[in-house]
């Protein structure tokens, strides 16, 4: 196929691949100053018990605004920030502000929720993350128990032993962690045991189309099945719809996360939902 490409073929893929180059420079150059510069910043997404339809907890997700860029979404420049490094220095930030924010909440009275962070595989092999993450805890005086972390499958992939020995660490200092996007990867099951794993987070793939597709279905089943007996906690993300969010209520899902309820929310909006909700307890 490559032979028989002609040479303005070839010419437009080159073009297209050194625009794509030049991009990733300018994304990883302006990380570089983006924490400096206060670029970045935490929206939090409420997460709902599907029992008392209360929420339970808020995800925190890193939003970057760049003048020179535009918006530059998570899914371009949370894999330059860890592939150039840049990922310890700004997940320490995010994980900071999270932390902080949850602090506020609880000083200012608002029902007690837990707050989900995403940690980047990189970031989970830093040698004492552990003692990291309890530092700051603890310079927050937040106690570990308001914190989980959200790994992917990924963390254990390239050295298994090496992360039960990290999260068994982490277990052991009292913080939470859930697997994200669960169902996309290739984690052994039989890794789950050993993983000090309280929550799977279903991925959004899988409940989109939950209603229709009969295949979908039976994997989201199967998953909240699974994590039942295994004592597991289960969370849909992705949810935007009623019939989606009735369907996995019926099946026994724990909690759940979308659009349906709210999107990623800045901290005065989540505030003032959080606030509702008190009121009308
Ligand atoms: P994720 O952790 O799986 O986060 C869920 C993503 O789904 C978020 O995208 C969220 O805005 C989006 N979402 C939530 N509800 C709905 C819904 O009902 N429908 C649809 N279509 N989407 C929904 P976002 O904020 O763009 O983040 C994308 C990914 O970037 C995250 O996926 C996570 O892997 C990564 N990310 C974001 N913030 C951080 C961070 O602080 N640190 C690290 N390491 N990764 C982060
Ligand atoms: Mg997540
Ligand atoms: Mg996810
Ligand atoms: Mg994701």
């Amino acid at each position: 196929q490559v032979k028989r490409a002609g040479r303005h073929d070839f010419r437009f893929f080159t073009a297209a691949m050194q625009q794509r180059a030049a991009r990733h420079l300018q994304v990883v150059n302006g990380l570089r100053h983006a924490l400096e510069r206060e670029q970045l910043r935490v929206v939090y997404q409420p997460q709902v018990s599907l029992k008392t339809g209360r929420i339970c907890g808020a995800e925190a997700l890193l939003r970057w605004d760049a003048p020179e860029l535009g918006a530059v979404s998570p899914a371009e420049f949370i894999p330059a920030a860890e592939e150039s490094g840049l990922i310890i220095s700004i997940g320490d930030w995010v994980l900071r502000q999270a932390v902080r924010q949850a602090r506020r909440w609880l000083d200012a009275g608002l029902p007690p929720l837990v707050m989900a962070v995403n940690l980047s595989a990189v970031q989970f092999r830093i040698a004492d993350l552990p003692s990291q993450v309890a530092q700051i805890l603890y310079e927050e005086g937040l106690p570990p128990e308001y914190l989980e972390l959200e790994l992917t499958e990924g963390v254990a992939l390239q050295d298994p032993q090496g992360a039960i020995a990290t999260m068994t660490q982490l277990h052991d200092r009292g913080i939470r962690m859930s697997i994200d996007d669960f169902g996309t990867g290739f984690s052994s099951l039989s890794h789950l045991k050993k993983f000090k794993v309280y929550k799977l987070k279903i991925d959004q793939s899988f409940v989109r189309d939950i209603s229709t597709d009969v295949e979908d279905k039976a994997i989201v089943c199967a998953i909240i099945n699974m994590a039942r007996s295994l004592g597991l906690t289960t969370i849909a993300e992705g949810v935007e719809t009623l019939e989606q969010k009735e369907f996995l209520r019926e099946q026994l899902c724990d909690e759940m996360q979308g659009y349906h309820i709210a999107k990623p929310l800045a901290p005065e909006e989540f505030e003032r939902m959080l606030s509702r909700q008190r009121d009308s307890q």
